[in-house]
């Protein structure tokens, strides 16, 4: 998916706090000790759900704030910087915190809060992961993946009657074959990415419809790959007498007319450059000169819904699906932190304007929808330690301002969506998937693995499968690493069955013996080995041989071909720790029809209890493969 390193990626996929907390891991919690705090998981067989007999009484809309940290929005709210959150939960209920699944990542975490169950029965044991079958260095990406043995409510609710909406919500797509809700709107697909443009201008006489330029206007041009070309007209705007271009016309045409965009330096303007899919991007003018316009140019990207009715209603009501946070362009200079919000909020903004417009259109009885201010910019914005790239406290006072702009923005997007709602008749979960919390040093788990002759790569930096015995795949903080098993993966294998655990116990050896060079302190915080993993609910084909959670503070990454393992992290905040740690911890609110608000918090509760809740509230029961329960406060 899209420019949004969450859903994307590699380096990153999407808050902290303190110092000591990510230095003690003493003082963190062992696995076993960390799922025996949780409540007891229900087992397929025990009746799981008491369905009320009537037909649903309020509709239910969750809205997941991804990366909300608890703590965080609990100062934020107490600070005054989410004034409708606090109404909110003032009206409501709010519990002490919730607990993700482990690894808690995006994509995980999605699809266990869609469907209530754990990645043993999801099959989406990660953001990235291998799947036996697949080449041995190939990953899946778990935004793109279908569930394994576990469906969404929205698809339980459907089969049950109900109307379902899903937008935007992660594991909801028109791809997602067999898991799509009566109405769907999946994120907005890419067509080309964003980039930083020098383009040389001229005089020429090609454009029509153009307003009085008071030196002769000048042209230019450049395409875009794969979409085509965008035309650019310089103007000099100002009667002065002097030569002092300012205005930069663009469009897909040599015209001024609409939908040309007339610009000056600082603005952005909007084109749709493929009118049958209706993709289009965003354009940032940074420069204008005789000689050049300096630009930046956002993703490409269009609306992804079914029916198709309504992606048409979407495309002529709100335009293309707007880029968002481009990390990628804020890490390679193309743009500044203030344009990093800037995108972060057009793209929140037309998310809740289309959740909200989806609503009051269709009416659907439970509705599931995602929203990313907290968590763009948690990664981005989390400079807390003198150990963080480019830290100095001038510069973590200002990137804290560029938090509660997010802040902001988020708390803008949930008054849309609550305008839109009226509490007496809906009851509203607001979620998050897991917390965040701060890096400073990145980790090369395949240089580890290089290094002890487990991974051999060409001059390519490729891994040459026949000669490689181990690959790990990270994403965040956590590491799955497979083994390349004789019988099990694509051509042949080349590790027996004798050797197998000789190999997983030197991988795990390896990643408990990993020191930071500069403390001296363990890197990792737990390393388990795949026959270890039921106790995180992670017992599934799709998890690694070995799987293992950093220490807050390390961010592992899969890059290949380093010569070096350890290098300072470019980016501030991360996630995929130990579930159990309070940085991971994220928010459970709820208000609205059928709840007594209630001053103290309930008792923490799980990310994978809201589907069997939900269910509960709507008056059905449940597919079976659910690990989570009712909420108890839910049922009094
Ligand atoms: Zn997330």
């Amino acid at each position: 998916m899209p420019g949004v390193r969450t859903w994307t990626s590699i380096g990153l996929a999407t808050i902290l706090l303190t110092l000591q907390a990510c230095q003690s891991p003493a003082s963190l919690p062992s696995p076993s000790h960390s799922v025996s705090e949780i409540p007891e998981t229900a087992t397929a067989t025990q009746p799981i759900v008491e369905t009320p007999t009537q037909a649903p009484q309020h509709p239910i809309v969750l809205i997941s704030w991804d990366g909300s940290r608890a703590d965080i929005i609990y100062d934020l709210i107490e600070n005054g910087h989410l004034p409708t959150f606090k109404t909110f939960i003032d009206q409501g209920v709010h519990a002490e915190f919730a607990q993700s699944i482990d690894p808690p990542l995006t994509a995980a975490a999605h699809n266990s809060i869609s469907s209530g169950s754990l990645p043993s029965h999801t099959g989406i044991p990660s953001n990235n992961y291998h799947v036996t079958g697949d080449d041995f260095s190939w990953y899946r990406v778990g935004f793109n993946e279908t569930m394994d043995d576990a469906e969404p409510i929205w698809v339980t609710a459907s089969k049950n009657g109900l109307t379902t909406a899903s937008a935007f919500f992660v594991g909801g797509s028109p791809s997602h074959k067999g898991q799509v809700a009566d109405y769907t709107i999946g994120f907005g697909i890419q067509d080309a990415y964003s980039t930083h443009r020098s383009v040389d201008i001229s005089p020429g006489d090609t454009w029509m419809d153009l307003p009085t330029s008071y030196n002769d206007h000048l042209e230019g041009q450049f395409t875009i790959q794969n979409i085509g070309p965008v035309y650019i007209c310089v103007l000099d705007m100002t009667d002065d007498g002097k030569v002092n271009y300012d205005t930069v016309i663009l469009n897909s045409q040599r015209s001024g007319s609409d939908p040309a965009q007339t610009l000056n330096k600082d603005q952005w303007g909007s084109l749709v450059l493929l009118p049958r899919s209706f993709a289009g991007a965003d354009f940032l003018i940074q420069e204008i000169s005789s000689e050049k316009v300096v630009l930046f140019q956002a993703g490409v990207n269009h609306n992804n819904a079914t029916p198709t009715d309504m992606q048409t209603a979407i495309n002529q009501k709100f335009g293309f699906f707007p880029a968002g946070p481009d990390y990628y362009a804020l890490e390679h200079g193309w743009i500044t932190e203030r344009d990093y919000i800037t995108m972060l909020d057009h793209q929140a903004q037309f998310m809740a304007d289309v959740t909200s417009w989806m609503y009051t259109t269709y009416h659907p009885d439970l509705l599931l929808t995602w929203q990313d201010p907290f968590d763009s910019a948690g990664h981005q914005f989390l400079m807390r330690s003198e150990r963080q790239f480019n830290y100095s406290e001038g510069t973590a006072v200002e990137y804290d301002g560029f938090y509660k702009d997010a802040a902001r923005i988020a708390d803008q997007s949930l008054e849309t969506m609550l305008s839109a709602i009226d509490l007496e008749k809906a009851t509203v979960f607001l979620v998050g998937d897991h917390g965040m919390t701060l890096i400073h040093t990145s980790v090369y788990v395949n240089t580890i693995l290089e290094n002890a002759g487990l991974l051999t790569l060409d001059s390519q930096n490729s891994v040459i499968i026949n000669k490689s015995k181990a690959f790990a795949i990270t994403s965040g903080g956590a590491v799955h690493i497979y083994i390349n098993l004789a019988g099990r993966e694509k051509e042949g294998g080349i590790v027996s069955d004798d050797e197998y655990p000789i190999i997983q116990n030197q991988i795990i050896d390896l990643l408990k013996d990993l020191q930071d060079p500069e403390t001296g302190q363990p890197v990792f915080e737990r390393v388990l080995s795949h026959n270890e993993l039921a106790a995180l609910g992670l017992d599934h084909p799709n998890s690694g041989d070995v799987f293992a959670q950093a220490n807050p503070g390390y961010v592992l990454d899969s890059w290949r071909g380093n010569d070096f393992t350890f290098a300072q992290s470019n980016y501030y905040g991360q996630h995929g720790y130990d579930s159990s740690i309070p940085d991971m911890h994220t928010i459970f609110f709820a208000a609205g029809a059928g709840i007594v608000p209630t001053e103290s918090p309930l008792p923490p509760v799980r990310i994978i209890d809201y589907a069997p809740t939900i269910a509960y509230l709507l008056g059905f029961q449940p597919a079976g493969t659910i690990d989570g329960s009712i909420i108890p406060f839910f049922k009094q």
